[in-house]
């Protein structure tokens, strides 16, 4: 059974080649721009094309999908891919599911619905099922070595493309909170967004990274939209996950419930987070928190 993967970042498109290795025995990338291998029996290299654009390459994978004739073509889950996912589907008549969060060989896989609330299972019905999946569903699988095979594969020119009008460059941010092994949540509970120093005093004294609640970050803006966890934000699994001033709706809740431990701060003891958390302190974060930096401080030197 052969596999076909691709990615908008390399380091995800090497995880999930990684990954693919659990559904079948041939692992294949495709690679824009500078040719690489080494994760995947074979590399289908596509060279950039000047001016192009990622959409502009859709053309191109389907005719690489035709002609290789996979079982499942695996995308990364970001925005542009799922866009190129959905017009190759509609291109190769295939059938395509997205966001899946776990998936079988035989191609069924599972898929959170109505905001995290339920899941859904799907099973592809064509022979090449295009599916867009975190690495994280195959966080188990081991990283392997290979000679790749490199092929260069024609460009085929779009039918039609878009124009960019302009470019105007996001805030950056320094967390990578998928790798944090250690990460606070902060939420409503939080007065001011000057007190955030006072979460991430917090966080650096267990070594964690800070993220937030949706509306921290999409309607207080407090945080970077990037930080925020939940369903339509970070799908997160640390070992560690402290939910400071979040009621715990299933949106938010969705995002963390792969963590391994739960601890949650809510002055409210009726909070749904504590339905979640593996340990619960009811009181008020803002004297809970800085008891916590100071005793973490202390023992964690
Ligand atoms: C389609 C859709 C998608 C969404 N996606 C997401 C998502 O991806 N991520 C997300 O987070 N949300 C998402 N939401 C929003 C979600 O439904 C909740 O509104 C949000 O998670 C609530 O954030 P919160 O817990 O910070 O705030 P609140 O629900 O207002 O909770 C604040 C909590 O802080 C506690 N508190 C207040 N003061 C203190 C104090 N001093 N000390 C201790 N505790 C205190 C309160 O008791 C309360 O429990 C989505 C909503 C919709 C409709």
């Amino acid at each position: 059974m052969t596999i076909l993967v691709f990615a908008e970042k390399t380091s995800t498109l090497i995880e999930l080649c990684n990954g693919a290795r659990q559904l079948g025995d041939r692992v294949e990338a495709i690679v824009i721009g500078e040719a690489q291998g080494g994760f995947a029996d074979k590399v289908w290299h596509i060279p950039a094309q000047a001016d192009a654009m990622f959409e502009d390459y859709t053309e191109t994978i389907a005719a690489l999908v035709e002609k290789v004739k996979p079982s499942f073509l695996l995308v990364e889950p970001t925005k542009r891919c799922k866009l190129v996912s959905g017009r190759l589907a509609a291109m190769l008549g295939a059938s395509v599911i997205t966001d899946a969060s776990e998936l079988t060989s035989a191609g069924e896989a599972k898929h959170m619905v109505y905001g995290g609330a339920a899941v859904r299972k799907e099973k592809a019905v064509t022979a090449t099922a295009i599916v867009t999946v975190g690495s994280g569903v195959f966080a188990d699988s081991e990283p392997v070595t290979l000679e790749s095979e490199v092929e260069t594969v024609a460009f085929v020119a779009p039918a039609f493309t878009i124009k960019v009008v302009s470019k105007e460059q996001k805030p950056k941010t320094s967390a990578d909170l998928n790798k944090s092994k250690r990460v606070v949540g902060i939420g409503r509970g939080l007065a001011a967004q000057e007190d955030l120093d006072m979460i991430k005093d917090f966080a650096a004294s267990i070594g964690a990274e800070v993220g937030c609640s949706r509306p921290i970050a999409d309607g207080e803006g407090w945080m970077p939209k990037e930080l925020y966890i939940g369903v339509t934000g970070l799908m997160l699994s640390p070992d560690i996950y402290v939910a400071l001033g979040i009621s715990g709706q299933i949106q938010h809740v969705v995002g963390i419930n792969q963590s391994k431990v739960v601890i949650a701060v809510n002055k409210d003891k009726n909070a749904p987070i504590f339905k979640y958390a593996d340990y619960g302190i009811v009181g008020d974060l803002y004297k809970v928190v800085p008891a916590l930096t100071e005793h973490f401080n202390k023992v964690l030197v």
